[in-house]
């Protein structure tokens, strides 16, 4: 059963319960005071009751034990006056700064649950019109009662580009959502970059693409395989959107503290409204002019392998001038 406190905004829920702590410590510090200072209170009157002459034979019930005990009396109900004015002061106070921390703590909580959903509406998206058009061509397929071995050859043949499609965004999804696994060692930027080169080679050459690598060698910490991936996509995005016949060039420098590797291209360039987008997931800039077939996963993924490495990507791009994208990642030490 819901209680009625769940259906309050999660904010002034929180606030409700930092109040509830700062209201019981004050309460519990006010009665400790208010036990404390009545002590010495009665403490300092019986002084003035043997002062005032009153000294063992007295009758307590006289007139000078009936003053002291009357101004013992008022003397705690202004004590307690006091306290009470002061924890009321702490429960305004304390409510407003209550508010501001627990908003400011609900903040990026709910943003990544924001992230979250998104990411989760968007994948399952992606996920649903590849298999929209696998599902209705086989339905045409299974409807005509005709079909020769030609035509369903075809079908198979669509189908298994979707699939193909398919199994790419479920390795690029789950390589998102895997956090650990990372096996570091030393790794020569040069040779990891060497390798890259070599993976996308073919689909360089079916563009009639040069690839011109003058990495240097630079040792970093990390995981080798990552690292090979993050450079790929790199450089799979310079192939994939730079035009035929032109020049994809990947420059280092190790000079500093950071290694930095340069994937330059002569594509159709990024616009700036794109720009502080294309690491977002799912996002895919201007995608007519682009003719994209990707997922916008890439960037994402890369930025993510980038910064599991202590490292980042930053990009450099005009519309119509190319594009270059530097990774920078700290040096463990210059290579030979
Ligand atoms: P995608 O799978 O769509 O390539 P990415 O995350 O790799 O996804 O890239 C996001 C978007 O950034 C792409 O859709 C593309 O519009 C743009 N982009 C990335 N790299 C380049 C590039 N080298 N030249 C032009 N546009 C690029």
């Amino acid at each position: 059963m819901r209680r009625w406190w769940q259906s309050l905004d999660p904010a002034i829920r929180l606030t409700g319960s930092y109040l509830l702590i700062i209201m019981l410590i004050s309460f519990f510090f006010s009665v400790v005071l208010y036990y404390m200072a009545a002590g010495q209170l009665s403490e300092g009157l019986r002084h003035q009751y043997l002062r005032f002459g009153c000294g063992p034979g007295c009758d307590p019930q006289g007139p000078v034990g009936l003053i002291v005990r009357e101004e013992l009396a008022i003397e705690k109900g202004r004590l307690i006056a006091q306290l009470a004015y002061f924890n009321i002061l702490i429960l305004i106070m304390a409510a407003a700064s209550s508010l501001w921390l627990a908003r400011r703590t609900l903040r990026p909580i709910e943003a990544a649950l924001e992230a979250q959903s998104r990411f989760s509406s968007d994948a399952s998206h992606e996920l649903r019109t590849p298999l929209s058009a696998m599902q209705a061509e086989i339905e045409v397929a299974l409807r005509n009662k005709k079909l020769s071995k030609d035509e369903a050859i075809n079908v198979l043949k669509s189908n298994l580009e979707e699939v193909i499609k398919l199994r790419g965004l479920s390795d690029s999804l789950l390589r998102l959502a895997r956090e650990n696994g990372l096996d570091y060692t030393a790794v020569d930027l040069k040779i990891a970059t060497a390798e890259a080169v070599s993976r996308l080679q073919v689909l360089a050459d079916k563009k009639h693409i040069k690839i011109v690598d003058q990495t240097d060698s630079a040792i970093v910490s990390g995981d080798y395989i990552s690292l090979v991936d993050l450079i790929s996509i790199l450089i799979d995005n310079a192939v994939k959107y730079s035009p035929e016949n032109s020049q994809i060039t990947i420059l280092s420098d190790t000079s500093s503290r950071f290694a930095s590797l340069t994937v330059k291209d002569n594509g159709p360039g990024i616009g700036n409204t794109h720009l502080t987008r294309i690491f977002e997931r799912f996002y895919r800039a201007d995608v007519s002019r682009t003719g994209s077939g990707g997922y916008g996963l890439g960037l994402s993924i890369a930025k993510k392998l980038a910064d599991l490495h202590q490292g980042k990507i930053e990009v450099k791009s005009q519309a119509g001038k190319g594009s270059e994208f530097t990774l920078k990642i700290p040096v463990l030490k210059q290579g030979a």
